[in-house]
């Protein structure tokens, strides 16, 4: 019989569990899992990130890896702790090639979920801590090179006389974040940014844009911001953090570098890559190539009946950057999710008279209630408890997307009654809410499709008041001179449209970079499968081809909120240092080439 105390049954659990896969007795570690039971993992088993679903896929994958992971040393690690009738416990393992570290949960003494990520590839660990660099060679050198001559030397080489062994195309957070890791790993690494400084992907967008995320939730690796850095970043500010971030982290970084073209050799297995910087043309041979273009591809230009009628401007909202000279003018926003609400905002502040056309309903949540009830690991008070940025990451990453939506709808419930009276004066307003196909709510949303939410810092009360306006539930029939006719008749008048309508999937930048055909092969980005709005199935039970590897080799996808980019550029840079150092990476269930169609992305 089991002993009691959740210690004593966890470190039971565990040693059985550690018996089992020693001497890969698949039944026997079987007999340990629930019969609804999961198992996330991140590179140690699979050198992929999937999640099992059931037994027979636990044992499947364990058939399948355990002969070249062969897992000892696992060790409970802390204490574990008791929720409910869920006993969770922390635990550190080794495979083969790696050091691992998971989280189990169990429900009367067998597992429920199991997590499982790398941590560290054995032999390439990170220079850290006690390991740190020395930085100086004590002694006398007559032909020292100091740290400043070494790093010029550094970034006159690579690329010119030396090839970088990946190459990261797109500057922004994402790159920024694999790029330290990559370097950390000294994996040799050549960023490519179009634009002309590190942080201009910030600065870029329009002027009153803040983070809609708390600090707690957005540092970037190894740097994270200091204690009196605002709880909302303004995205000025956040342009020079990363400015800062990729000097000191030493990232090489060429800027006014815009990727124009890539081929995969299948012969010699290396990229050709074309840059033109700044007026020079420039050929690059990685090994590896990384899109870490923008959580979203390419905007989506709107296409509107008779819109060679119409007098004004019309303009995406990539490219709206201030309303000032939108002045005394009517604005029509069309979209209703964050861009749309961000924009309306700014356009009211500067003066415009504005009206949010809403094409389908929005999932709305209150800055506040969010961070009252949905940041709870990611916190002041969360540190206080001793739970840093990575353990807030890793429990995060341990509950598998198939059991999200029943928190986030017990969530969304608990929001629901406490904001009743919020939403119900939206909807008198003509605005319509939805809270997902599921009522699970903007996070299941933005997992999915990436779109469809806003988070309410301030829009809401100006369309409550009437101060913006809101045109919902009928869709735009056709431009007029100066305005639109909807479908119900009703006319609006419009000097301007801002479409805040979202961009396509980040492979369709495939497409313009490397080739049609492998854009298609390689298929959507993001997205579950989950069968809801935009989002087909079949279900994945994992993000699609982020940060793992993708239908085409040596090309991989980097990307997301700040959040998702520091956690998952440690999964990207793991993978891509073991195939410089030539580890051996069976990659357990690598993607086919059937790819379901692409689900298009809405608002951001
Ligand atoms: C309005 C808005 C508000 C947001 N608010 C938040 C928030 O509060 N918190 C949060 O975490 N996220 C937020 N996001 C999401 C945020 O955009 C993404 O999280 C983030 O920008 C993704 O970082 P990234 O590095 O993947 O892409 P980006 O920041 O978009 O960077 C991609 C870079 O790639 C460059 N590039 C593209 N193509 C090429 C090429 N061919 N050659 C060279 N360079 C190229 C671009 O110039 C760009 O600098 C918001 C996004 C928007 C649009």
């Amino acid at each position: 019989m089991l002993d009691t105390k959740p210690s004593k049954q966890a470190a039971a659990w565990l040693e059985s569990f550690a018996r089992a896969l020693e001497t890969a007795d698949v039944e026997a570690a079987l007999d340990l899992f629930r019969e609804e039971c999961y198992w996330r993992d991140l590179l140690t088993f699979t050198w992929n990130i999937k999640t099992m679903e059931g037994r027979e896929a636990v044992a499947d994958m364990l058939r399948a890896t355990l002969p070249a992971a062969r897992p000892s040393h696992l060790r409970i690690d802390g204490e574990p702790t008791v929720d409910g009738e869920t006993i969770e416990a922390w635990f550190t393992f080794d495979t083969h090639s790696a050091h691992g570290r998971g989280i189990f949960r169990l429900r009367e003494g067998r597992c429920w979920t199991m997590f499982t990520m790398m941590d560290d590839l054995k032999g390439f660990e990170e220079a850290k801590g006690v390991r740190r660099p020395l930085g100086v060679q004590h002694g006398a050198d007559p032909d020292r090179r100091t740290w400043t001559e070494a790093r010029r030397r550094e970034q006159q080489e690579l690329g010119r006389t030396r090839q970088p062994f990946c190459v990261i195309i797109g500057g922004g957070q994402g790159a920024m974040a694999l790029g330290a890791r990559l370097k950390q790993l000294d994996v040799p690494t050549l960023i490519l940014e179009k634009n002309e400084r590190p942080g201009d992907s910030w600065r870029n967008r329009y002027r009153t844009l803040v983070l809609h995320d708390p600090v707690w939730y957005d540092h970037m690796p190894y740097i994270p911001f200091p204690e009196h850095w605002p709880v909302f970043t303004p995205k000025d500010k956040m342009g020079d953090w990363l400015e800062m971030y990729a000097k000191v982290m030493e990232l090489d970084y060429w800027t006014s570098s815009e990727c124009v073209r890539a081929a995969f050799d299948d012969e010699t297995k290396t990229w050709t890559v074309e840059v033109d910087r700044d007026g020079e043309r420039i050929v690059l041979e990685p090994k590896q190539l990384v899109f870490a273009t923008g959580a979203y591809g390419p905007p989506r230009e709107i296409d509107l009946p008779g819109a060679d009628d119409f007098d004004g401007e019309i303009l995406h909202s990539s490219r709206y950057f201030d309303g000032d000279r939108f002045r005394g003018k009517a604005c029509a926003v069309i979209g209703a999710a964050s861009s749309g609400h961000d924009v309306s905002v700014d356009l009211w502040e500067r003066g415009a008279d504005v009206t949010l056309i809403q094409r389908s309903p929005t999932t709305v949540v209150k800055s506040d209630t969010l961070m009252e009830l949905a940041f709870d690991v990611y916190s002041e008070h969360a540190i206080e408890r001793g739970i840093t940025v990575d353990i807030a990451d890793i429990k995060v990453a341990s509950t598998p997307f198939a059991v999200l939506p029943e928190s986030q709808k017990a969530l969304y419930e608990t929001i629901r009654t406490r904001d009743a009276d919020f939403y119900e004066r939206l909807q008198d307003a003509g605005f319509a809410i939805d809270f997902g196909d599921d009522e699970t709510g903007h996070m299941m949303k933005a997992y999915r499709t990436g779109s469809g939410y806003y988070i309410d810092v301030g829009a809401c009360d100006l369309i409550i008041e009437g101060k913006i306006r809101v045109k919902s539930g009928s869709g735009i029939a056709r431009l007029t001179r100066s305005g639109m006719v909807m479908e119900d008749g009703e006319e609006i008048r419009a000097d301007a449209i801002v479409s805040c309508i979202g961009y396509h999937s980040m492979h369709e930048t495939v497409a313009r970079i490397v080739s049609r055909e492998t854009a298609d092969r390689v298929g959507p980005c993001w997205g579950l499968g989950s069968g809801t709005k935009h989002d087909p199935e079949p279900w994945h039970g994992e993000l699609r081809n982020m940060w793992k590897p993708t239908a085409q080799e040596a090309l991989w996808f980097h990307g997301g909120n700040l959040a998702l980019s520091r956690f998952y550029s440690k999964i990207l840079a793991l993978q891509l240092k073991a195939r410089m150092e030539g580890v051996d990476t069976p990659v357990y269930q690598p993607p086919g080439d059937a790819v379901s169609a692409s689900p298009s992305l809405n608002a951001a």
